[in-house]
């Protein structure tokens, strides 16, 4: 099933303790698609300004990423990011966020963009998430990504993005700064419990607390399944790690429409979905941006999950 994706395209400068990037291309909509686009036709909605390279359109499309609804805005600057991160790559520090074309923008999805029946609202201001989530009111499933910055500023109309969406992939942090529940479970639990407005079918039924090193829980309404994060010697850039874990979550769950009961996913099917994306989070922070996944291979993908279901079992002592 073809997704649609919006998010930031971005333009990042980002050092870590193993080097820097000065205007690497970057944005959560680049990193899930180039990721997502490794299972299902995967279509981008986002402003770019006039400085927005066509080699890096190029690149992006060259992975079969259906493009056209990236508007360029010829006069205007492309969403611009600056970050750092010391040697606990678990944490970061923002130096620096250019809104540029965001500030103002007004999504206009195209015919193709509104008929998918798979909706990623990559993080970016909640209000625009709800504008397209509006667009696509027969979807059958939508998941949402956001951070620290919109709890903080924009927790209301964050709450009701969430509430008409199947599914919530966010920082185990935020998890617990958006509820105010200390606890994980507990505040899974109270997400899980929130009501949809009247214009959207239900609300969410699956939580992904991202955990960074550690790894990531899925939390539904009847079940919990945990991963670790695949054991790398050599990280280099996390940047984008989230955005391609959901890329790999939503893009396997997008690809096999047959996993799912009563319109939803099947928990097995979560599990693998789980599985995929933490392979393809485990490529992206081995190289800078999207240096590593911009070449990543169906063969490695399926090497690596082999080693991750390896390490994962244990024989069942009665
Ligand atoms: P992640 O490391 O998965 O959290 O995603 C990092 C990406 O998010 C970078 O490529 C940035 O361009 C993008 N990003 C950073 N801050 C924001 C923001 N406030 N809104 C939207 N995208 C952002």
């Amino acid at each position: 099933m073809p997704i649609t994706v919006v998010g930031s395209i971005a333009y990042d400068a980002v050092k870590t303790p193993f080097g820097e990037r000065e205007r690497m291309l970057g944005g959560a909509a680049v990193h899930f698609a180039l990721a997502a686009s490794l299972f299902d036709e995967v279509r981008v909605v986002g402003p770019v300004g006039g400085d927005f390279r066509q080699e890096d359109l190029d690149l992006i499309s060259r992975r079969g990423v259906d493009v056209s609804d990236i508007e360029r805005i010829d006069g205007g600057r492309t969403f611009f990011w600056r970050g750092e991160y010391g040697w606990d790559l678990n944490s970061r520090e923002t130096l620096d966020t250019q809104l540029g074309v965001f500030e103002g923008f007004q999504p206009k999805l195209s015919e193709s963009s509104r008929s998918s029946e798979v909706l990623f609202l990559a993080n970016i201001q909640p209000d625009l998430q709800r504008q397209v989530r509006a667009q696509l009111p027969n979807a059958r499933f939508v998941a949402l990504d956001s951070m620290n910055l919109w709890i903080d500023i924009a927790r209301d109309s964050l709450v009701s993005a969430i509430a008409g969406c199947d599914c919530l992939i966010l920082n185990d942090a935020e998890l617990r700064q958006l509820t105010g529940k200390p606890n994980l479970i507990s505040a899974a639990r109270e997400i899980l419990s929130w009501q949809p407005s009247s214009d959207v079918p239900r609300g969410p039924s699956v939580i992904v607390a991202k955990q960074g090193e550690y790894g990531a829980a899925l939390i539904t309404r009847d079940g919990f399944f945990a991963l670790p994060a695949y054991p790398l010697e050599n990280v280099i850039d996390p940047t984008g790690a989230g955005d391609t874990f959901a890329g790999g979550f939503v893009g396997y769950i997008a690809a096999h429409p047959n996993g799912s009961g009563d319109g939803r996913p099947s928990d097995e099917l979560l599990r693998q979905a789980m599985a995929y994306a933490t392979v393809l989070a485990s490529f992206n922070v081995e190289e800078f941006g999207t240096e590593r996944v911009e070449r990543l291979t169906q063969e490695e993908i399926a090497a690596r999950l082999s080693e991750l279901h390896a390490i994962t079992q244990f024989s069942h002592v009665p």
